[in-house]
C-alpha cells in the first residue's frame, strides 16, 4: 500500500515538473545565451556573437544563384538591384557595429581582430571557435537568422514593386539605423483600442517602467474611440507618449488613390485632439505595412516632415510567436543592429508582456530608451 502511495506521489511529481520548468522558462527573459547580461562588455560580447552568426547566414544567402534565391524567398521576379543595395547597406551597417565593440569584448568567447574587414569576419568558423556551452545558443541563433535573413532579403527582392521598410526613396524616410549606438525607440501601431482595451493596458505597463513610446494610430480607430472618450480623456490616456499617424485606414498606401486624404484627415484629427508643439503641419507618418509611393514621399519631402519606419520588427501579430518569443526576437535584433526603432502593435496583448521582458533583460546594461518626444533629424 505504502509503495503504491509513493508511486502515486512519484507520478504526480513527474506530471508537475514540466509545469514548473515551463513557469521558470516563462519568467526568464533570455534566449539560450550562456552569459549574463550585466555589463556593457557583456552586451558587446553578445552583440559580436549575434553579428558573427548573422554574417554566416547572410553569406549563405548572398552566395545563392538568382533561381535558388527565387525558390527560397518565393519571389518570382527578383529585383536584383534592390537586393544588391540591401546587401551592400547591410554589410556597411554590420561593419560600423563591429567598430562600436569595446576592445575588451573583442577578445572574449571568440577572439576577433580590431578593424576586421568583412572578408576577415566571414572567414571565422563560429561553431568551431565557440566554447561547448554555446552550442545550443549557436544552433538556435543559426536557425533564427536563416528565417530572419530570408524575411529581409525577400522584402528587398520585392522592392519597389512592393515597397516596405527595407529600402527608402528619400532621406526623409527614417528607419532607425542612424541613431546613436545603443539608443532605442519604442513604437506601437494600429491603435487605439476601445476603452480599457489593450492600448490603455499597454500605456499602464509603459508608465510602470517609466518608458514612453510613439503611437502610430489609425484615424478611423481614433474617431471611434472619440465617441466613448473625451479629448481630455485621450490626452490623459496617452500622457507623455506621442500620437502620430498610421493613415486613416489600415490599407497599403502604395496604390491607394486616397493616400493624401488619408494623411491630411488623420493629421487634422490628431492636431485637434492633441494640441502639439510641433510646428510642422505634417505629423510623422508611418504607412501601413511600410507601403507607400514616390508621390507620397515627395509630399513629406516638400514639407520637410518625416516618414518613420522601423528596423527592429517584433512580428508580434504572428500567432506563431508568444510574448516570450517576441521578446527574444527583439533582444537578438537589438544586439545585432545595436540601435533603432522597435515596432510593436498595441492592439495585441503581447506587447504588454514583451516590452517588460526586453526592458528587464537589458536593465543592467547602459542602453538608452529614447523619449517619445524626440525629434527626428
Ligand atoms: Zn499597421
Amino acid at each position: 500500500m505504502k509503495s503504491k502511495v509513493y508511486t502515486l506521489i512519484y507520478y504526480y511529481l513527474l506530471f508537475l515538473i514540466p509545469f514548473f520548468s515551463f513557469a521558470e522558462i516563462k519568467n526568464t527573459n533570455n534566449t539560450d545565451w550562456p552569459l549574463e547580461m550585466n555589463s556593457s562588455k557583456n552586451f558587446d560580447i553578445a552583440s559580436k556573437c549575434e553579428m558573427l552568426v548573422f554574417i554566416e547566414v547572410f553569406n549563405e544567402y548572398v552566395a545563392l544563384s538568382k533561381s535558388d534565391l527565387s525558390l527560397k524567398t518565393k519571389v518570382k521576379n527578383i529585383k536584383e538591384q534592390s537586393v544588391n543595395t540591401w546587401v551592400n547597406e547591410t554589410k556597411k551597417r554590420i561593419l560600423v557595429n563591429f567598430k562600436r565593440l569595446s576592445n575588451a569584448s573583442l577578445l572574449e568567447v571568440i577572439s576577433v581582430k580590431k578593424g576586421s574587414s568583412w572578408e576577415m569576419l566571414s572567414r571565422i568558423n563560429v561553431k568551431e571557435k565557440l566554447p561547448n556551452n554555446f552550442t545550443i545558443w549557436y544552433e538556435a541563433t543559426k536557425k533564427f537568422y536563416r528565417d530572419y535573413v530570408k524575411e529581409q532579403i525577400r522584402l528587398a527582392a520585392l522592392y519597389p514593386r512592393v515597397t516596405s521598410e527595407i529600402l527608402q526613396f528619400s532621406e526623409n524616410e527614417i528607419q532607425g539605423d542612424n541613431f546613436t549606438d545603443k539608443n532605442f525607440l519604442l513604437t506601437f501601431d494600429d491603435g487605439p483600442t476601445k476603452v480599457n482595451g489593450n492600448t490603455d493596458k499597454l500605456i499602464k505597463v509603459l508608465d510602470k517602467y517609466e518608458l514612453t513610446g510613439m503611437f502610430f494610430v489609425l484615424g478611423e480607430s481614433l474617431e471611434k474611440r472619440l465617441k466613448s472618450s473625451s479629448k481630455k480623456a485621450l490626452n490623459n490616456l496617452y500622457k507623455q507618449n506621442k500620437v502620430f499617424s498610421h493613415g486613416k485606414v489600415h490599407k497599403s498606401h502604395q496604390r491607394y488613390s486616397l493616400w493624401k486624404t488619408s494623411i491630411d484627415d488623420t493629421n487634422k484629427l490628431i492636431h485637434d485632439i492633441f494640441p502639439t508643439e510641433n510646428k510642422s503641419e505634417l505629423l510623422y507618418f508611418r504607412p501601413p505595412y511600410g507601403q507607400r509611393n514616390k508621390a507620397l514621399v515627395s509630399y513629406f519631402d516638400s514639407q520637410e516632415s518625416k516618414i518613420i519606419y522601423w528596423n527592429i520588427d517584433s512580428r508580434d501579430w504572428s500567432s506563431k510567436l508568444n510574448a516570450q518569443q517576441v521578446a527574444n526576437r527583439q533582444i537578438k535584433l537589438m544586439l545585432l543592429w545595436r540601435k533603432g526603432i522597435l515596432l510593436f502593435h498595441d492592439i495585441h496583448r503581447k506587447s504588454q508582456k514583451s516590452v517588460p521582458l526586453i526592458y528587464n533583460y537589458f536593465k543592467g546594461v547602459n542602453i538608452n530608451w529614447k523619449a517619445s518626444n524626440m525629434v527626428f533629424k
